[in-house]
């Protein structure tokens, strides 16, 4: 063996498998047991640890991360002047300098325990920088992290000449998935039009949906039952993706549980953002203002699968944010009140194995013959992980450590603070 992890609590889905070993060879996980006694290059103790198979992102603008700023500041915070700069700042751009903020950051989601990013392309810019800089990026990364690009047409695909060229263009310099956003499209024919054109393109080429859906708090945008009815007559179930779904919360019940019944039916999965959505989505309420974050708890108890993404990382949306998904996930936590005990889980299941059903990876977990992309926390369980957001201390990726964090340590009048509750 290469590597063994001694000693760990392993998160799976269900119960945890308490002090467990782990044995590496190559690339992949040869062994999960107790008591593995083979000799290896590498012996880590766990201690008790929790291990986890890395997290993932699913759903993050990489050519946008640390722009925040760079042409000005976004003074309102809105969505609508964050576009604004956005779309100034955009031909001003190269691609050296897009892939040297784009590895920043990388780096930032590695340390933290990422081994997964899916990030969107902004396709809407003949030049295509975004999506060279990341393709460009996906293969000079792939020793630390395994990237999905999503071609993304930012200001659409029917509402201007050309917007569908920039589709094409941008999955022809190796865009994975096909992205879409059906509710910023002109009229409701438009935005309809749009989708099918995601799908045929998807079809056609068999790649992966992810589409920025609904992202309004307008309760008539309705562009989710038409990506529903569309993965059911294609028959393309779980490699689609609704991303934001945040029209969801303004919809009357009676048609929400409605749509979350298809939803289920149809395997669609839904990414929820929650950084993104509670600082930019209802803007223009007085009070009481909505959470602008789609049904998350709801959709789960529905059978569908929810995962999330960090969606900004100081960008000219959100100033904010270190590439955290224990972050992400604490905030959906507590913004979709999700403090029951098999919640808090759950939580933690969204940046791990549900993300990984949502971008189909294959060989994800903590499992013999998966690959050995893994993560120790220096916490013993899922919910410690959310309550205590510890260091990421050794992170894996295919069997070769690519981070490691030392915990911080604190003392008060000369004691060592332990964080965890004790006996
Ligand atoms: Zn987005």
């Amino acid at each position: 063996m290469d590597i063994i992890l001694k000693n760990a609590n392993v998160a799976h889905r269900d119960e945890p498998v308490r002090n467990a070993d782990i044995a590496i060879k190559g690339e992949t996980i040869a062994a999960v047991e107790a008591n593995i006694t083979a000799e290896a290059g590498q012996t880590i103790d766990c201690g008790g640890r929790l291990v986890s198979g890395s997290l993932i992102d699913a759903h993050v603008h990489l050519d946008a991360v640390l722009a925040a700023g760079l042409e000005r500041d976004n003074q309102s915070g809105t969505l609508h002047e964050g576009i604004e700069i956005w779309t100034d700042f955009k031909p001003k751009r190269t691609v050296e300098a897009i892939k040297e903020r784009a590895r920043r950051a990388i780096d930032w989601e590695v340390a933290q325990g990422a081994g997964f990013i899916r990030t969107h392309a902004d396709v809407c810019d003949d030049a295509q920088l975004s999506t060279q800089a990341l393709v460009e990026l996906r293969d000079e990364l792939r020793d630390r992290v395994d990237i999905q690009i999503v071609a993304f047409p930012q200001v659409g695909i029917k509402s201007f000449p050309g917007g569908e060229k920039q589709m094409r263009d941008s999955l022809d310099m190796g865009a994975d998935v096909v992205g879409g956003i059906p509710h910023n499209e002109v009229t409701r024919e438009a935005g309809h039009a749009s989708v099918m054109f995601i799908f045929d393109e998807a079809e056609k080429r068999g790649l992966k949906i992810d589409v920025h859906c609904d992202e309004v708090d307008d309760s008539h945008a309705r562009f989710l039952e038409v990506m529903v009815e569309q993965t059911f007559q294609r028959g393309m179930g779980a490699s689609v993706t609704a991303s934001h779904c945040v029209a969801m919360h303004s919809y009357n019940n009676a048609y929400a549980y409605r749509l979350m019944g298809w939803v289920a039916r149809s395997e669609l999965n839904v990414t929820a953002n929650p950084f993104d959505n509670i600082i930019l989505q209802a803007r223009e309420d007085s009070y009481p203002k909505r959470r602008g974050m789609t049904r998350v708890k709801e959709l789960l108890q529905a059978g569908v699968n929810v995962g999330i993404g960090h969606d900004s990382i100081m960008d000219p949306w959100y100033p904010l944010g270190r590439g955290d998904m224990v972050d992400a996930a604490s905030l959906a936590l507590h913004v979709c009140q999700m403090s029951g005990v098999e919640e808090i889980d759950t939580c933690f299941d969204m940046i791990t194995w549900r993300n990984a059903q949502n971008l189909g990876l294959e060989n994800y977990g903590v499992a013999s013959g998966a690959q050995a992309d893994l993560v120790i926390f220096d916490a013993a369980s899922k919910a410690d992980v959310l309550r205590i957001n510890p260091a990421c201390t050794h992170v894996f990726k295919r069997g070769q450590l690519v981070s490691e964090t030392k915990p911080a340590e604190s003392t008060v009048m000369g004691g060592r603070v332990d964080f965890t509750r004790g006996n």
